[in-house]
């Protein structure tokens, strides 16, 4: 029987009830993480799970947790559901009140659910690339924060969907920020470009690693905000999340994005990451050091 974390408590998924008045529902105030799991291991846990609480005071939220008391809760989920390879969800809204758009007072209790989902690594798609699309990013000015408002980003991605794309690279104007579920990167040159990390967009713990990939690699990793264009005339495109690693983008907007394969540089990332993934420890991110 599958579990689903409601609190502190891991219940039964018929069981896993929320109340109609909460703020994750009413208003979408609340935050969550999504985190992989390799060979029963949560990977990135640490950041992961550092970034939730910094998205939590970035909203206000009281949340008396540390890093290693969520670890060791969605640790007991992953055992509970026999999680091989897949990932864990958890969200964390701001309670439940009668709605009023203020926040309550007195506070009242966050409310912390998650759940498990199996799968494998997307081998396919990770050889192949996909197709993306390019879209007007109507998002909020604090993408930063990973909240459960995620509307801009579920219209980006049934726009991607509806033109037989897979992801939706977003763009202010003519500056690429990020997918609608993941940061994006043009490789020219032999030079990554990466939307620097600030209100627009969300610091991924993947990106966090392929920079460390590419500085061990010494591939030039530049965080500067790159065109519309730039992206369209790249040699080598790549999106990148916690669910689909070091994708490589080899059609947007129905072009074919260099000679229409994935390219070299892509190729040594994915190695790269794959040889993180066995051993993790090899390449420590800056906040586990
Ligand atoms: C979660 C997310 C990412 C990717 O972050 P990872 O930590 O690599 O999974 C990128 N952009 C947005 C908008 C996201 O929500």
């Amino acid at each position: 029987m599958t579990k689903v974390l409601i609190n502190e408590q891991l219940v039964e998924e018929h069981d896993a009830n929320v109340p109609y008045n909460d703020r994750g529902y009413t208003f979408g105030d609340g935050i969550y993480e999504y985190v992989r799991v390799y060979n029963n291991k949560l990977f990135t846990a640490k950041p992961h799970f550092e970034r939730l609480l910094r998205s939590a005071k970035e909203i206000g939220l009281e949340l008396n947790y540390t890093v290693n008391g969520l670890i060791d809760l969605v640790q007991e989920l992953i055992v509970a559901n026999k999680i091989i390879n897949g990932g864990v969800y958890i969200q964390v809204t701001r309670g439940a009140a009668p709605r009023d758009h203020a926040f309550p007072t007195p506070s009242v209790k966050a409310n912390i659910m998650g759940f498990t989902k199996s799968y494998d690594r997307p081998y396919k798609s990770l050889d192949e690339g996909i197709n993306a699309i390019t879209t007007e990013d109507i998002r909020w000015l604090r993408c930063d924060i990973k909240s459960l408002n995620l509307l801009g980003n579920v219209l980006a991605k049934e726009y991607a969907v509806k033109y037989n794309a897979q992801e939706a690279i977003q763009h202010r104007g003519e500056q690429v920020t990020e997918g609608s579920s993941s940061n994006a990167y043009a490789i020219k040159d032999g030079a990554i470009y990466t939307h620097p990390i600030n209100n627009l967009i969300l610091n991924g713990i993947t990106r966090q690693v392929i920079k460390e990939i590419a500085e061990q690699n010494n591939i030039p990793f530049k965080e500067e905000a790159f065109t519309v264009d730039f992206l369209k005339n790249a040699d080598e495109v790549i999106v990148s999340s916690t669910s689909i690693e070091v994708m490589p983008v080899v059609n947007l907007n129905g072009e074919a994005i260099g000679n229409g394969k994935v390219g070299p540089i892509t190729r040594k990332l994915q190695e790269g990451f794959t040889h993180y993934i066995e051993n993790e420890s090899a390449v420590p991110l800056e906040a586990e050091r």
